[in-house]
């Protein structure tokens, strides 16, 4: 077990001095990127950037260093911590009960919103599916301000994110339950559908990294074999979407020909993958077949 910091340790000392302790003790419980968080937790700590302070740690600003610092050796993501993370240059409130946003991700919504604007209709409609805190549908409705997008959320814990993201961005949130809720829409009503849904297998489930261990199972469960949800979506959602409309699913990264593959029997055309900035797979799209 490693010894968490002690108040009086950090208090009286210089910034610096406490970023090098705190990264050290990160570093001892087996945090990734201990430098980086350290000075994270000072700023959250100190309510301004590390760089602007100069004078030795107040009893308050150690205090809340140490307790941030205490829970970040128990794997906490640094995100929780932060209560809001950046996504495509926005800003989302996070904590306990929704996925943090992952840069991973961000490639997912690029392709949605080059999908839209190569689509050029003037108002489309879109569904984000599985929504958490919301990033995916309202970034595209950042990017693509005509839109009108709806962020679907089952979890009541998510869903306090969502609402509070969504606020002031015209994006509307849904409580309801993805598997159930495409029986609520009229067939061909939408123009694109995005999802980031749970997709983590049983056997992952099991062997969770210390940090996604804190995060909601029930947005990283996708079943056994980690498909459940892309072969719901693509099944019910396929006839709400219309001709020449897309669907775009993040995926795991050992998942793109199973999810091709669901995306192909389930009738929908022009079947395509993309990377993410770190090399991996992380997107399948396809389109609504134009005539039926
Ligand atoms: N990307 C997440 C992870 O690997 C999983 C997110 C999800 O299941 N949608 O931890």
């Amino acid at each position: 077990m490693v010894t968490p910091l002690a108040p009086q340790q950090l208090a009286g000392i210089l910034p610096r001095q406490a970023v090098r302790m705190v990264q050290d003790a990160l570093q001892a419980a087996g945090c990734p990127d201990a430098d980086y968080d350290a000075r994270e937790l000072l700023r959250i700590a100190a309510g301004k950037d590390p760089r602007l302070l100069f004078d030795p740690l107040t009893r308050p600003q150690a205090e809340c260093l140490a307790e941030l610092a205490a829970q970040r050796m128990q794997r906490v993501p640094l995100q929780y911590l932060a209560g809001e993370w950046d996504f495509l240059g926005l800003t989302f409130k996070v904590g306990p009960g929704v996925l943090c946003p992952r840069a991973d991700s961000e490639v997912v919504c690029e392709t949605a919103i080059e999908l839209l604007q190569q689509m050029g209709k003037p108002e489309p409609r879109v569904l984000d599916l599985c929504a958490g805190t919301g990033c995916l549908g309202i970034g595209i409705r950042h990017f693509v301000p005509s839109a009108s997008v709806t962020c679907v959320e089952k979890s009541p814990q998510a869903l306090q994110y969502l609402q509070a993201n969504v606020h002031g961005t015209g994006v509307q949130a849904k409580a309801a339950d993805v598997l159930q809720y495409w029986r609520e829409l009229m067939p061909q009503s939408v123009q694109l559908i995005i999802s980031n849904p749970p997709y983590l297998t049983g056997a992952e489930m099991q062997a969770l990294m210390p940090e996604t261990a804190h995060e909601p199972a029930m947005a990283l469960d996708g079943g056994t074999d980690g498909l459940d949800f892309y072969r719901a979506i693509a099944a019910h959602y396929r006839d709400i979407v219309c001709p020449g409309g897309w669907l775009v699913f993040e995926i795991g990264c050992a998942q793109r020909a199973d999810v091709m593959e669901i995306c192909r029997q389930n009738g929908w055309q022009q079947v395509q993958a993309r990377k993410d900035y770190g090399g991996n797979d992380r997107v399948v799209y396809a389109q609504r077949v134009k005539y039926i």
